[in-house]
């Protein structure tokens, strides 16, 4: 995995200027109250065999640009191309063959499954939609149980009578039954218990490393990708705040925002710095989202007259070109600025 993204291959999946705003009705006559944009410029290149954690609070646009990545919702504008065809424009047989290579599993697995169906057949639902002969699909649908760590004769029982965890399962068994090659897991364990987390993650951990299929992985927790993403993308109202490798982003964040959310995880490593970043507020509201950098409300670092002005572009730290931040003073826009506290030493 991280040696193909040190070779610097060609992108598996690119998204360029992406936007994906959602219009807004309130009032009793549900008259529009403006757009949220969910999805606000963002750029971004997810390569062949690697896991992506795509990390920021509720409402900040992550599963939203999962879902824009895979085409399953329209891009207001900008691009998606997946291995160099553009995933919204493509229609007929392209479409199909986009379909079984691009797949997701959801956070609630029981809400996507048909509580009438079988498990066996909504597995090979996708192998049936892609014209895969019965015994086929029945054999197929027989190998993924069992790469999930489930028995075959499952096949034939219904949702309900699953546990989450197994739920869970499931729902990564129907979306491997096809072998796409670009699988979204968006926040696929947030809903179990937490003795069940681990295992659910262990088993795309394994999964991804046998079957080589890139893995974005949607969270709001960094902690929960740490040990599963070769690089991290943290998202904030809309764009991405700070991307780079699993070690820079979790040793040398450049963002507030990153450091903010690293304060909350308990640290076992005693290398690792220690931050104490504190968020001030609540993150504002999407459909009136501050000027300048979207974070000064709440950064604990912000420069009044800049911060408050003008909008931070994602660049490249100094010693790491692929690390990279939207943040004045970190990234050296702003050189004659303090550069911020340095990380709290243990
Ligand atoms: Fe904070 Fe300013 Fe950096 Fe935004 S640009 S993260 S407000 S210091």
């Amino acid at each position: 995995m991280t040696a193909a993204v040190a070779d610097a291959p060609t992108p598996l999946v690119s998204a360029r200027g992406v936007v994906k705003a959602f219009a807004v009705r309130g009032g009793a006559f549900g008259r529009s109250a403006g757009a949220v944009r969910a999805v606000d410029g963002v750029d971004l290149d997810i390569y062949p065999g690697e896991v992506l954690g795509l990390v920021g609070e509720s409402g900040c646009g992550k599963s939203t640009l999962g879902r824009v990545l895979l085409g399953l919702l329209p891009a207001d504008e900008g691009t998606v191309t997946f291995d160099g065809t553009d995933v919204h424009r493509a229609r007929g047989h392209r479409l199909r063959a986009l379909r079984r290579q691009m797949q997701i599993v959801f956070q609630d697995p029981f809400s996507s499954l048909d509580p009438r169906a079988t498990i066996g057949d909504s597995i090979a639902e996708g192998l049936r939609a892609h014209g895969t002969p019965a015994r086929q699909r029945q054999h197929k649908v027989h190998e993924v149980l069992e790469l999930v760590g489930l028995e075959p004769g499952h096949a034939q029982r219904y949702p309900h009578q699953f546990s989450g965890g197994q739920r869970q399962r499931v729902g990564i068994a129907r979306a491997l039954a096809v072998e796409p090659r670009f699988l979204v897991a968006d926040e696929p364990v947030s809903a179990l218990d937490v003795s069940i987390r681990s295992q659910i993650l262990n088993l795309l951990s394994d999964l991804q490393a046998r079957l080589d299929f890139t893995l974005v992985f949607v969270a709001h927790d960094l902690a929960v990708v740490e040990h599963l993403c070769d690089r991290v993308a943290v998202m904030y109202l809309g764009g991405i705040a700070e991307i780079g490798t699993r070690d820079r982003v979790f040793r040398r964040p450049q963002h507030p925002y990153t450091e903010a959310l690293l304060s909350a995880i308990p640290v076992a490593d005693p290398e690792r710095p220690r931050h104490r970043t504190r968020l001030k507020g609540e993150m504002p509201s999407p459909l009136d989202p501050p000027a300048g950098c979207r974070f000064h409300p709440r950064c604990p670092i912000a420069v009044a007259g800049v911060c408050d002005v003008e909008t931070p572009g994602l660049l490249p730290a100094a010693d790491d070109p692929s690390h990279r931040a939207a943040c004045h003073l970190r990234t050296g826009e702003h050189q004659d600025l303090d550069p911020g506290r340095e990380p709290v030493a243990p």
